[in-house]
Order: structure tokens, then sequence, then C-alpha cells
């Protein structure tokens, strides 16, 4: 089914890209295939010809294109008030490929200072053996990044949500700073999702996640998307070909499933974030909660014009009382599983020791009752411990 990019989010959501096959009607179908077969030599030359130049629909090999990755950018590009979109392997494949594709030897990139980890080592070391330099700021504080941007400087690359803290990035504002250096800004929008914040309608030239993460929701894929502009996206389509980041047509398709429910799953993780987030952040045995939600967070009213029905399922938390208080509450965490990632149905905690004893929460989709009673009989525990 086609459906107006003016469309309501729910509505693309669930239609975009998608259509019924046309041989069997299947709603659902999935092209698992390598190849895909041609009815005459004439046919092979015009589609593969068409394919290398990354006209739309033109298949040959799964790993430059296939239906049902196709049909989940398509739906994802929509999302995003995209022209284009590609995906990928990994959310680490959608970061790298970009980067590979702005970037060449004796460039600069400014990076946010606080990223996901993979991400630093690709920024710090992978980037850096192939020639090219990365600076990396606390991207909420604007003057610091307009004043590490060089004459070679070929990207701005942030997380809009960063990792532990939970800052928010004024993307608008970094938008304009880079705008008048003709620079991209890339955004990480894995912790918010687009549900919540779509980057590109607020200057952004590209916008990626770890498709692993709230876009398949269920926790048991993993994949990347980035979107954007065509032109911007074919070089992205051209390093994954060549490096060989293409997701398989199965993990495109329970992605596809998961981005179907993503306004239903999202607006049940924001509601239980905010009210476990604010009990907790109420209770004496807890020195912080860093929730873009709360009132009290630095970049909270920033966060309410540029974010749309919430502000996501993720904060970070950390107890009085130091490293021997995080891991009792977080053993005695009963429906959040202690594992990394997030933007799972189910709740996740990860306590991070080397990071100020800061407990990352990936709030799910429970019910907010029964969050707040476990994060509450958990807490009681570390009280019973303190004064055992
Ligand atoms: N970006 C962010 C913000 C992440 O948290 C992660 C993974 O946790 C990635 C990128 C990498 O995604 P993937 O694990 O799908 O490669």
């Amino acid at each position: 089914m086609n459906v107006q990019d003016d469309a309501g989010f729910a509505t693309r959501s669930i239609h975009a890209g998608e259509s019924a096959d046309p041989s069997t009607g299947s709603h659902a179908p999935i092209y698992q295939t390598a190849t895909f077969a041609f009815p005459s030599a004439e046919e092979k030359e015009r589609v593969v010809d068409a394919a290398m130049a990354w006209e739309p629909a033109s298949f040959f090999y799964t790993r430059t294109g296939n239906p049902t990755t196709d049909a989940l950018e398509r739906k994802l590009a929509s999302l995003e008030g995209a022209e284009s979109a590609v995906v990928a392997a990994s959310g680490m494949a959608a970061v790298a490929n970009t980067l590979f594709s702005l970037l060449k030897v004796g460039d600069h990139c400014v990076a946010s200072e606080d990223v996901f980890i993979i991400t630093r080592f690709l920024l710090d070391d992978v980037l850096a053996r192939r020639g090219i330099e990365v600076t990396r700021v606390d991207v909420t504080d604007v003057d610091r990044v307009r004043a590490s941007l060089r004459d070679n400087t070929q990207a701005v690359f942030i997380e809009s949500l960063s990792n532990p803290h939970m800052k928010f990035a004024d993307i608008p504002t970094l938008a304009e700073v880079v705008r008048e250096r003709r620079i991209p800004l890339v955004v990480d929008n894995t912790f918010i999702s687009p549900y919540h914040l779509r980057p590109l309608e607020h200057g952004a030239d590209l916008v990626l996640h770890s498709a692993t993460k709230y876009l398949s929701g269920h926790g048991d894929t993993v994949a990347g998307v980035v979107a954007g502009d065509k032109a911007r996206i074919d070089a992205i389509r051209y390093e994954l070909d060549a490096l060989g980041s293409a997701p398989s047509p199965f993990n495109s398709w329970l992605v596809m499933r998961g981005v179907r429910t993503l306004p239903l799953r999202m607006s049940a993780h924001a509601r239980n974030a905010y009210a476990l987030a604010e009990y907790l952040a109420a209770r004496d045995e807890v020195e912080v909660v860093h929730y873009v939600g709360l009132p009290g967070h630095p970049q909270h009213e920033l966060a309410a014009t540029l974010m749309t029905s919430g502000f996501g399922g993720m904060f970070s938390m950390k107890l009085r009382g130091g490293y021997d208080a995080m891991n009792t509450f977080v053993n005695s965490i009963k429906l959040g599983a202690i594992a990394v990632s997030l933007g799972d149905l189910r709740t996740l905690v990860y306590p991070m020791p080397k990071r100020e004893n800061l407990i990352r929460v990936s709030v799910g989709c429970e019910d907010a009752d029964d969050l707040i009673a476990d994060f509450d009989q958990a807490l009681s525990r570390v009280k019973v411990r303190a004064t055992a």
C-alpha cells in the first residue's frame, strides 16, 4: 500500500514502504535469496547496470540490494522524513560506513565526547589508523564544537542523547554552526528513535540508528540504518557494498515487523520511564536520576521543544552507597535483566562501575506499577544491607 508522506506517524509505521507480494498476496513477504534470476541476458544487463547506479527496485544480488531490505528502507526513510535510507548489518556498520563515506586520509572529524564505546574505538583508533583525525568534545557546549572546527573538518558526528549521562544535544544550533562551513552533521539517534525526535527536521544531514534497539524492539536481531538525501545515502551504499556490510533479508524482515509497532512501544517506554524516573528521583537512596523528561534535567526545556510525544525510555541513575549499593540493587531487580543494549520490550539494567557507578536503565513495556514495585523492593535491599 502506498501511503502519503503527510499521513500520521503510526499509519506510516504500519504501511509505508510495504506492499503485499503481487504473486501470492502475502502481507509479510521475505525474499530470502542471494541471487535473482533474469528472463534474458539483455534484462540481466539492464538490471545490473541500474543496480550499480543505485536505481530503485533493481535487484541482482542481495549484498547490493534485496526487496525485503528495500521495503524496510522505504519505511524508515518515510519515518525520518528523508529522501532515502539504507539498512546495514548492524548499527556499527551504519556508523562506520557513514563515516568512511564522508572522510578520507587527511580529513578531520568532530565527535561527541560521550559516545557508545565501540563508536569510540572506531573514532579514536580505526579512523586514526586510516589517517583521519578526530576531536571529541562535549557537544552540549556549542562554543566548544565551533572552536574545534578546522579547515579540513569534513564531518560532525553526535549522539542525540549521550551515554551514560543522557545529555541532550542542541541539534538545531549545531546544524546552524556546521551549515555555515558546509560540514555534514551526522546524528546517531539510537537512544531516542524517530517516534520522539527526527533530527533531519532540525537541520541534521544524516540520521542513523542501531536498529537492534528501538526500531526492532524485541531484542532478537542486529541491524543498522542511515537516512538522508539520496546522493549521500548512495555514497554510503557504495561503501556498504564494498565492505560487505549488508543485512540479511531475515534481519530486515524482523526489523520491519518491529517498526510496525514502534509508536505503540515508544509511548509505553516513555510513559513507564517517566513514572519510574520520577519515583526514583524522590527516593533518599538515589543520588541522581538523569532523565531528559524530568524538569530538573539541564536540557529538559530544549528537549521539550524538539521531542514529540514524550521523552523516550532511557535514563541512568546513581545510588548513594557506591559500588556495593549498585551491585546489591541491580542483583535484586527481578523484572529487569542485567544486560547490555537497550530498546527491548523487557527492561534492561546495566551497571557501570567504571562510569561513576551509574546504572543505565532501558525501561521496557511492562506495567509501570510492577516496575515501580520491583525497583522499590530492590531499593529496600540496599537499605537492609546498608544497615545490617
Ligand atoms: N550507536 C549506539 C548509540 C549504540 O548504543 C550502539 C550499540 O549499543 C550502536 C550504535 C551500535 O549498534 P549495533 O550494536 O547494532 O552494532
